[in-house]
């Protein structure tokens, strides 16, 4: 896996102050996509166990809420096996700590992939520049949808966590 940034206090992916890490490689193609460089599985750097620590270490602080996975594609199967066990090592770390997802797949897609289990926020969707819609909070179209994870895989139907 190759990841494009680690940002230590992102406040635009998420509630509150979070860690967010922009992985690389996506095949979504979307049209108006706002990180075409991401597209590129090589683009930026290898991922390394030494990576895993930083961020274990940049959540530390009681300001930042949790963690953010975005890129590209962090469902990609590339990335989303490294992903998972980042996942678990930030909820065994700091259970209290959420964690949310960006994939330009759709829920009824993804929905059984392993990592989905640990996250507490999945938004879903391609950015579609015809929905574009600058007023929305957390993402970029409004077909894109902000799903309560835990409550959608209870219920078997999808929960959003805000509308
Ligand atoms: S899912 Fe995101 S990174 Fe991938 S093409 Fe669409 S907008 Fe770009």
């Amino acid at each position: 896996m190759n990841y494009a940034k680690i940002n230590k206090t992102d406040i635009a992916n998420g509630e509150g102050v979070r860690v967010s890490l922009f992985v690389s490689g996506c095949r979504h193609n979307c049209p108006g996509c706002f990180n075409k460089e991401a597209q590129d599985f090589n683009y930026g750097q290898k991922w390394t166990a030494d990576k895993v620590n930083e961020i274990l270490q940049a959540l530390e602080p009681d300001y930042i809420a949790g963690l953010t996975l975005l890129g590209g594609e962090p469902l990609e199967s590339e990335n989303r096996e490294l992903l998972c066990q980042l996942c678990i090592l930030t909820k065994m770390n700091f259970p209290s700590k959420t964690i949310w997802c960006y994939t330009g797949d759709i829920w009824e897609n993804v929905k059984n992939y392993p990592i989905i289990k640990q996250l507490d926020v999945l938004v879903d969707g391609p950015f579609i520049e015809a929905k574009k819609d600058l007023s929305l909070r957390f993402r970029g179209s409004s077909n894109q949808r902000i799903i309560d994870v835990q409550k959608s895989l209870q219920t078997n139907s999808i929960i959003l966590y805000l509308d």
